[in-house]
């Protein structure tokens, strides 16, 4: 399927969700008690691949003082955080900025936080955690979530749809020493629990799914995008010991 429609199609589907990934309010707020920031001062913190917002809002409500710029490749997203930001009124604290991650315009040593879930998969772990670090000042956090085999020696099957979807996929001993290795040092790391997955995102995506096929009617890829939908959260469903987001809070050495 060619980008531009593949992208189109995701906008459209997940357009609608209060998330584009896993995740919960309780995920954000265990990362950020984990991250110990100072709820009172000023923090420069960005969320980036933000989508419509999900812990974006999360953040703006728990540290009042602190400004969030929100990031994320398309601007429909942006659009509807902007939306949900004054429903919770916290308009003031959240600017977005559509960019994308790896090409991000912040100056270096100028973010307190940089928050992240469900999205670095996109430029890939290995190369966000080095790229975004200079952007951080020194101690600053980053609070990422990333695909983690929970257990090592995975089954085969789970195993090859991981390596040719995302051959990062690694071990939170094996993302851990990454992060040690790019200097950053461990705060916290949890793993997401499968409410996060099926409650919160993959039972709303599926409720989404004929609405979505009836918008687009006789176009082979909508049925191809649902169709893979429906494959990942079966495989989820049976694979869910094995793999989930972890959830990891390191500081800039
Ligand atoms: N953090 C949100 C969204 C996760 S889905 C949540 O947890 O609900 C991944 C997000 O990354 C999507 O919103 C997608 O639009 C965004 N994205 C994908 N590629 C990107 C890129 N290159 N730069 C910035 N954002 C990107």
């Amino acid at each position: 399927m060619n980008q531009e429609l593949l992208f189109s199609l995701l906008v459209d589907l997940h357009l609608d969700g209060d998330r584009q990934g896993p995740g919960s309010i309780d995920t954000t707020l265990r990362a950020l008690a984990s991250a110990s920031c100072d709820t009172s001062s000023q923090l420069n913190i960005a969320d980036i691949g933000c989508g419509t917002g999900a812990s974006s809002l999360v953040l703006a409500k728990n540290l009042p003082n602190a400004q969030i710029t929100a990031v994320d490749l398309f601007p429909e997203f942006l659009a509807v955080l902007e939306k949900r930001a004054e429903q919770y009124g916290v308009s003031e604290s959240i600017k977005t900025l559509v960019a994308s991650m790896d090409a991000l315009p912040f100056s270096e040593n100028s973010l307190d936080v940089i928050w992240s879930e469900g999205a670095i998969y996109n430029i890939g772990f290995k190369k966000g955690i080095e790229l975004w670090r200079p952007l951080l000042k020194k101690g600053g956090i980053l609070a990422v979530s990333e695909i983690t085999w929970l257990h090592p020696d995975p089954p085969k099957e789970i195993r090859r749809h991981w390596k040719t979807e995302y051959p990062e996929i690694a071990t939170a001993p094996d993302k851990i020493k990454q992060l040690e290795d790019a200097g950053y040092d461990l705060l916290g790391y949890s793993v997401l629990p499968p409410s996060d997955w099926q409650e919160n995102y993959y039972i709303p995506t599926q409720t989404r799914l004929p609405g979505f096929a009836a918008r687009h009617p006789g176009i082979q890829e909508v049925q191809d995008l649902i169709a893979m939908e429906k494959h990942e959260a079966n495989l989820y469903e049976k694979f869910k010991d094995w793999f989930s987001y972890g959830f990891y809070v390191v500081a800039k050495r």
